[in-house]
């Protein structure tokens, strides 16, 4: 019998209790929970048929879509973990994470097909068969040297320390890490929520986060689809047709970044959209500024503020939107089951009442580790708990907030960028000789990439041209917005740069500096 926590549970009971309601809606094709159940088992069946044993990697490059639902559940069913990858990345970064991920299959869907294609042709091994697959989803089925060696297995029984999700992340900097999270972390990561956060069956949640985020999965959807309300899923974010949707589909709650919610508010058709379905919404990743907040109190939506990151699975703080209102720039309070702590960053010793450290976690909801990477694992955790990065401020109530990043990672419209991946591509340029990368303040996107370039004497190159390189090599979110040509870079005196002295007033835009030549 599979594990109490396991998350097949969730379509087995939901098929029992609620089998016509509809569990996912996208682009107004509709699955029922009984439906769901179906297609999740018999794809869990075709993938023990084939041999693939438990823990191996189900890879995929797809929109969201409702297909890709089906293989989270197919894989929660057969033991398997699927690893959402995104597409908006580059085919050098997609190549080095199906590399990683190492899948016993690789699901694409059509309109990522070259995408693919060039990533899988970049890999050691030559990319196998492709098939044509359902729903228009073509299956590129690896050769066995890529396959994960697991080997047929009997089929056991599914354990709720199995993991089920794997998920990039730039974690603390450095190289993208693979974040696995088990059946339990996801479980205890919707309880908690579920506290915060009611859903019931005749809620219509409305996801626009792509799946290659955890908060595709664990923000909102999957705490609706243990509770049978439903889904609907949307690809891309257009703004005009999120407010249609709304309407449209009478959506009662969501979940997105503050720059969804500012390119929402900014819509010319904001003021007159009919909202009035929708009474809630989630906001996270970022500070939600207060001109925005208000801007969604005035047309009634409250919304609920969380803070997390992606090995936390994500949830950790949570500020209600009574609260929040007294509590502008805050990140709230514990989730249940989830504990957080401060440390000295230097010293490490945990601080008592209020104060300033490190922000720390530990829970079942907090993820196994990077997949395949035990050092990087080791050094985010600290005596059982999880280092976030962040320094965060904890008042006499036990309330936080979140003040600096430890990590070098800069968040631009929720998407995580670590400046050293951007200043190695950079120094590639055989124009340039030295490369930083910081992230500057954006309204729109909350931060974008600033870079300070020091040319390479006798060998001409602009702007233009270093951004053009970065679009080649780089998912076009990391690629620096503004470019400015220095002398030197400031260092300290053990020869690292001082990327807290470069400041965003020195940098012009990408195009200006590319106009000035
Ligand atoms: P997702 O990948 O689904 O966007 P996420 O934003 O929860 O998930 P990460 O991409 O891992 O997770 O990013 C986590 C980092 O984002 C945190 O360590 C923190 O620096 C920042 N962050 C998240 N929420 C907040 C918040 N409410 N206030 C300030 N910073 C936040």
């Amino acid at each position: 019998e599979d594990g109490l926590h396991t998350l097949g549970r969730w379509t087995r009971d939901r098929a029992r209790a609620t089998p016509d309601r509809v569990a996912v809606d996208d682009r107004g094709v509709t699955l029922t929970y009984r439906d769901l159940h179906e297609r999740a088992t018999a794809l869990a069946r075709r993938f023990r048929a084939a041999g693939y044993g438990a823990g191996a990697r189900v890879a995929t490059v797809t929109g969201n879509s409702a297909d890709q639902v089906v293989l989270f559940f197919a894989c929660a069913h057969a033991g398997l973990v699927l690893a959402p990858l995104s597409w908006r990345l580059a085919p050098r970064e997609l190549a080095d994470q199906l590399a990683l991920t190492d899948p016993a299959l690789v699901v694409v869907e059509e309109e990522f097909a070259v995408l693919a294609q060039t990533a899988l042709e970049r890999l050691p091994v030559p990319p196998g068969r492709a098939e044509p697959g359902a729903g228009g989803v073509e299956r590129h089925v690896p050769p066995p040297a890529l396959a994960p060696g697991d080997g047929p297995a009997p089929a056991r029984a599914v354990r709720d320390d199995d993991p089920l999700l794997l998920v990039f992340t730039s974690g603390t900097g450095g190289a993208p890490k693979g974040a696995l999270l088990t059946h339990a972390n996801c479980f205890w990561n919707n309880l908690s929520l579920s506290r915060t956060v009611e859903l019931t069956s005749s809620d219509v949640v409305l996801s626009v986060l792509p799946q290659f985020h955890v908060g595709g999965w664990n923000i909102q959807p999957l705490l609706a689809w243990w509770t049978g309300a439903t889904v609907v899923l949307e690809r891309t974010f257009e703004p005009g047709r999120v407010l249609q949707l709304i309407a449209g589909r009478r959506v009662t709650t969501m979940m997105g970044v503050p720059t969804n919610y500012l390119m929402l508010a900014e819509h010319p058709g904001f003021a007159d959209a009919d909202l009035s379905s929708l009474a809630h919404a989630v906001v996270g990743g970022a500070p939600m500024p207060d001109a925005l907040l208000r801007a969604w109190h005035r047309r009634g939506v409250a919304l609920t503020q969380g803070y997390g990151l992606t090995e936390a699975g994500p949830n950790v703080l949570c500020l209600p939107d009574d609260v929040a209102r007294e509590r502008v720039g805050w990140a709230g309070m514990p989730y249940p089951h989830v504990d957080v702590a401060l440390a000295d960053p230097a010293t490490g010793e945990q601080l008592d009442g209020p104060g300033t450290g490190e922000l720390l976690v530990r829970g079942p909801g907090v993820f196994a580790g990077y997949f395949r990477d035990a050092d990087a694992t080791a050094q985010v955790f600290a005596g059982g708990w999880l280092r976030t990065g962040d320094l965060a401020e904890r008042d006499d109530v036990g309330c936080y907030r979140v003040l600096d990043r430890l990590k070098d990672v800069f968040i631009t419209g929720g998407e995580n960028v670590t400046p050293a991946e951007v200043e190695a591509v950079l120094r590639q340029h055989p124009g340039v000789a030295d490369a930083a990368v910081v992230g500057v303040p954006d309204e729109r996107w909350g931060e974008v990439g600033a870079a300070f370039v020091v040319p390479r004497a006798g060998v001409l190159t602009d702007a233009e041209e270093l951004t053009a390189f970065c679009r080649g090599q780089l998912a076009h979110f990391k690629v620096p917005k503004y470019l400015e040509m220095v002398r030197d870079l400031p260092r300290s005196s053990l020869d690292k740069v001082m990327r807290s002295a470069l400041g965003p007033g020195a940098a012009v835009p990408a195009r200006d500096a590319a106009a000035a030549g």
